[in-house]
């Protein structure tokens, strides 16, 4: 599991890219190809961590990924993997990054839940397509707005309702060490339609992208 945590991955992956419109279908269609490569994806309630994924059928996942966002600025360490920690599972990846930094949404969607009342801490849960993908122990809290609920980071200066859009890269929060939890950190989790996957596997997917990319055409 080592090659899938390259620190470097910040540099390489473009926050801003574009083009995401042209590209969406493809990343479904990479998606299915990803999860498939997974061979067990765990179905609720879940058995075990998917842990092989053959390099072959990561690759067919092709081009989109590289334009996925790396979803936090000031990378320092992965400090928990996707999987069994001692006897309970862990549903996401951990990224520690200093008190502060923000956070960026992986790709383009929409807000589905804000909440401020969990282990997860103060969240933003984004939708896009069959993915969603999950975000914890941020700074600020949520309140009502007509009826609404709204993610606030006054330090932050953001702002979040739940059935908004938001851009690939787009901050939409900041490192804190709300909910569970020891040390600020981004807890990152991904479902495709509904299972958990392991977001090592997408960002060695994204990575392998932009390599891709790079290559003299
Ligand atoms: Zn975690």
């Amino acid at each position: 599991m080592k090659r899938f945590f390259s620190p470097s991955l910040r540099q390489r992956l473009a926050p801003h890219a574009r083009q995401r419109s042209r590209v969406y279908c493809g990343l479904l269609v990479a998606g299915s190809l990803l999860v498939a490569g997974l061979g067990e994806v765990a179905p609720q309630p879940f058995r075990k961590a998917a842990t092989a994924t053959p390099d072959a059928q990561i690759a067919r996942a092709g081009e989109p990924w590289q334009i996925a966002s790396f979803p936090v600025e000031g990378f320092q360490a992965y400090t928990s993997a996707f999987g069994y920690r001692g006897s309970s599972f862990h549903y996401g990846l951990d990224i520690a990054s200093p008190s502060g930094s923000y956070i960026r949404n992986w790709w383009e969607g929409r807000v589905v839940e804000v909440s401020d009342d969990s282990a997860c801490g103060t969240s933003v849960i984004i939708e896009s397509g069959d993915w969603t993908h999950v975000y914890c122990h941020m700074q600020g809290y949520v309140t009502y707005e007509g009826g609404t609920r709204v993610f606030v980071d006054s330090g932050g200066g953001l702002r979040l309702a739940e059935g908004q859009g938001v851009a690939t890269g787009d901050r939409i929060g900041r490192v804190g060490m709300t909910g569970r939890t020891t040390g600020p950190h981004l807890h990152w989790g991904m479902r495709y339609q509904g299972n958990w996957v392991d977001p090592a596997l997408v960002l060695q997917a994204m990575a392998d992208g932009q390599r891709r990319a790079a290559l003299p055409q």
